[in-house]
């Protein structure tokens, strides 16, 4: 049995980038840029105003306060074209015009009194090229500007459409099938009768892959005989991705790794030492990775979480692939049964300062799905670690979206 670490390196070594699109700049917010982007203009393109005010000669304004005659005016949009500071004078303009020849400093409007017009009064010292902002100041024609690997955010969308791009390459969103097994489940929809469970598990796994950037594609169930195995989850290995729940423990219908191994899915492991999550298979088939994770829907959305995920992004050329992970003050002593197994527990996360603590959710019993639904963190309990005591440090992964402040 491979560790929980082994596992996710077997994992991460199996991956590659799933292809490449050009999309629409505002699209690839989230999605991770191809090639380095290289400015093909300085930015800014001319020296241009910093604020609205006049631009001047600075030695027409050693002495303050000092009287400059006003010879015109550069709104923004404009150019500076025939337009020039002589001595003795100065020029009106606004924020972002072009500077005039002559000019090596602009006096902000807070520091002058127009008298009539036509003649503007200085009142303030004037420091060389203030309120100016320089040619290439920002960014230099030919200098890269952002690197290939880099995520877009909204900064890097504004840099793209400044650099005049409108359009960029980056890392497909790999299509992930998503297969449920069992004669027990039913769609959601209905009040489940005696013995049916609702398939769940399609939705949350839709929902996870979605999250995280895939594309859901849903197979739907897989009945418990080899026929309907055979049939969805040769569909299923269409996508770029399969992930399939249920039917990979040692249960007489478990018919998930057989099928897959007759469907040519090469397993490279098929249990993994966490608790929960043990019954989880990877596979690879001509580089598309399979995960059969567990049925039950706590196991199914943890090794989705620590398995999947990280998969998922490497496809889409992430390089940071791993939930920040923060030390911890365990709240609540850990008896830890099963101390040949990496322990995922599900727990609260809240600040104090600068530190965290762990809280756990509630009942670590694997069917205890609301347990799930309170935790924004998992915390991770070493094998070897048979008891933990409160007030030791563990390792958290935060998955939530807020942290409780005390
Ligand atoms: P199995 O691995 O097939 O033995 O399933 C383990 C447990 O998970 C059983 O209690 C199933 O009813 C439950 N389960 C399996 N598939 C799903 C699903 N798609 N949605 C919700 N629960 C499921
Ligand atoms: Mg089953």
């Amino acid at each position: 049995m491979l560790s929980y670490e082994q596992a996710r390196q077997v994992i991460l070594e199996n991956i590659a980038p799933a292809g490449v699109e050009q999309v629409d700049l505002v699209d690839a917010v989230g999605r991770v840029l191809v090639e380095d982007v290289v400015a093909p203009w300085d930015m800014p393109l001319w020296d241009n105003s910093a604020m609205d005010g006049y631009a001047v000669r600075r030695a027409d304004c050693s002495r303050v306060p000092c009287k400059l005659k006003v010879t015109g005016y550069i709104p923004a949009g404009a150019t500076a074209e025939g337009i020039e500071v002589k001595a003795g004078c100065a020029v009106k303009i606004m924020t972002g015009a072009p500077v005039p020849a002559g000019t090596d400093a602009v006096v902000p409007f807070e520091e002058t009194e127009e008298t009539s017009g036509e003649q503007v009064v200085i009142q303030a010292q004037v420091a060389a090229c203030q309120h100016i902002r320089s040619r290439g100041e920002d960014v230099q024609s030919g200098q890269s500007v952002i690197s290939a690997g880099t995520v877009v955010r909204p900064p890097e969308v504004s840099m793209l459409a400044s650099l005049g791009r409108s359009r960029v390459t980056v890392f497909l969103r790999p299509v992930v099938a998503i297969l449920s097994t069992g004669d027990e489940l039913i769609e959601v929809g209905r009040t489940p009768g005696a013995g049916e469970i609702i398939n769940s598990n399609t939705l949350a796994l839709a929902a996870a892959v979605r999250e995280a950037g895939g594309i859901p594609r849903v197979v739907g169930i897989a009945r418990d005989n080899l026929e309907s195995h055979r049939e969805k989850l040769r569909e299923g290995l269409k996508a770029d991705m399969l992930v399939t729940s249920a039917g990979v423990s040692a249960g007489d219908r478990d018919l998930v790794r057989v099928v897959l191994e007759e469907l040519g899915v090469k397993q490279l492991f098929w249990k993994v030492g966490i608790k929960p999550g043990k019954p989880t298979a990877f596979g690879i088939r001509d580089g598309k990775p399979v995960f059969s994770l567990p049925g039950n829907p706590v196991s199914s959305l943890i090794t989705f979480e620590e398995f999947v995920r990280p998969a998922l992004l490497r496809m889409m050329g992430q390089r940071q692939v791993l939930r920040p992970t923060f030390r911890a003050t365990l709240r609540d002593d850990i008896k830890n049964r099963e101390s040949d197994r990496t322990t995922l527990l599900r727990i609260r996360l809240e600040r104090d300062g600068n530190r965290f603590f762990a809280t756990t959710s509630g009942k670590q019993q694997t069917g205890l799905l609301k347990t799930m639904v309170n935790s924004a963190a998992i915390a991770v309990i070493p094998p070897e670690r048979g008891f933990m005591a409160a007030g030791e440090e563990v390792d958290v992964h935060f998955f939530g979206s807020y942290i409780d402040l005390i």
